[in-house]
């Protein structure tokens, strides 16, 4: 099974620093909660099942490597990559 990052971009532009909660509505509905250390403020994103989907990879035979910034994501998750 392979597995695609997904980009997380706040609205100034920066990549967050720190995730700090991965969670689900009760819609089913993904929200990331991180901290932007350019804007100083808690963000969110919120992505429907659909939006989700999207960010699939779209074969089961996904089989590049992960990027560093691939593996600088997952450790920000706290998800061991080593
Ligand atoms: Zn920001």
């Amino acid at each position: 099974m392979g597995y695609r990052a997904m980009p997380l971009q706040c609205c100034c532009g920066e990549e967050p620093e720190q995730v700090l909660e991965i969670g689900f509505t009760s819609d089913g509905n993904l929200i990331i909660h991180y901290w932007c250390s350019a804007c100083q403020r808690v963000m969110f994103t919120s992505l429907s099942p659909a939006e989700c989907h999207d960010y699939c990879p779209r074969q089961d035979g996904y089989s590049e490597m992960a990027s560093e910034d691939d593996l600088l994501f997952l450790q920000a998750l706290g998800i061991s990559t080593s």
